[in-house]
């Protein structure tokens, strides 16, 4: 945790259920999002924003998109841009996620830009970095993660930095607590240097295996101001319990 930093704790839905899964799953989480010490936010699929941002309207659980297209319209047939997010009722937009610079071959200058473009809709950036394995086994992660910083983060960035080792994005593998917190102290020294006072109070969240039964162990690391969390968010009372691990301010 930071001081004078409330965490939040995210879910990723990624590509995962019907309509009416999601409906129901968005129920679950706003049943239980009352008297938390974090906030929380959820990240369907495009495809659902309007109806998970609908039933979540006034409940405390904010509701995001999980890309959105550098440009605010245009012809860019399939993409989806950062205001029509927001007239949905998004409020945040996962970027930069290593599925997507794997399997859409994202650079930092196309997270850059969609990041730009997401705060100029009125959005907040959740921009993730993170070291591969092979990477991390070269003793190259906090140059990877401190060179993805610098190439996806705009000047005046004002979001969410999301730490996620690749490896360890839903293999039920984590980094050690001392692991985490090392790469963390890193990535608030490049955002204290970069962004001042505003880089101090940054969130900077945690991904990867996040779950019940680790999560209050992360979460209570100098500099983790929260979780992103996938797998485990898919199931409405492991996220919830994932939210109560939070340790009191
Ligand atoms: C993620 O994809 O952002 C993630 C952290 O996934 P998981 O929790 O399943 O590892």
């Amino acid at each position: 945790m930071t001081p004078g930093v409330r965490p939040l704790i995210a879910g990723n839905w990624k590509m995962h259920g019907t309509l009416r899964e999601a409906a129901a799953l968005a129920e679950g989480v706003r049943a239980g999002a009352a008297g938390l010490a974090a906030d929380l936010l959820v990240c369907p699929p495009f495809v659902h924003v309007q109806v998970v941002a609908a039933a979540m309207l006034g409940q405390g659980v904010a509701v995001g998109a999980q890309d959105c297209h550098p440009a605010p319209k245009g012809a860019h047939t399939g993409d989806v841009s950062a205001p029509m997010l927001r007239d949905l009722g998004a409020t945040h937009v996962i970027l930069g996620h290593s599925e997507r610079r794997a399997d859409h071959a994202e650079a930092d200058a196309t997270v850059r830009a969609k990041a730009a473009a997401a705060a100029a809709a009125g959005l907040v950036p959740v921009v993730c970095v993170g070291e591969t394995e092979a990477q991390r086994l070269a003793g190259e992660a906090e140059a990877v993660v401190t060179a993805q910083l610098a190439g996806s983060l705009p000047d005046g960035f004002a979001g969410i930095v999301a730490y996620e080792p690749v490896w360890a994005i839903g293999t039920g593998r984590t980094p050690t607590e001392a692991d985490i917190a090392q790469i963390h102290a890193t990535i608030r020294g490049v955002l204290a240097a970069r962004f001042g006072a505003a880089g101090q109070a940054m969130r900077v969240l945690y991904g990867g295996s996040m779950k019940p039964g680790n999560a209050a162990a992360i979460l209570a690391l100098p500099n983790v101001d929260g979780g992103l969390v996938g797998g485990a968010s898919l199931v409405a009372a492991d996220f919830l319990a994932i939210a109560r691990a939070v340790p009191a301010a």
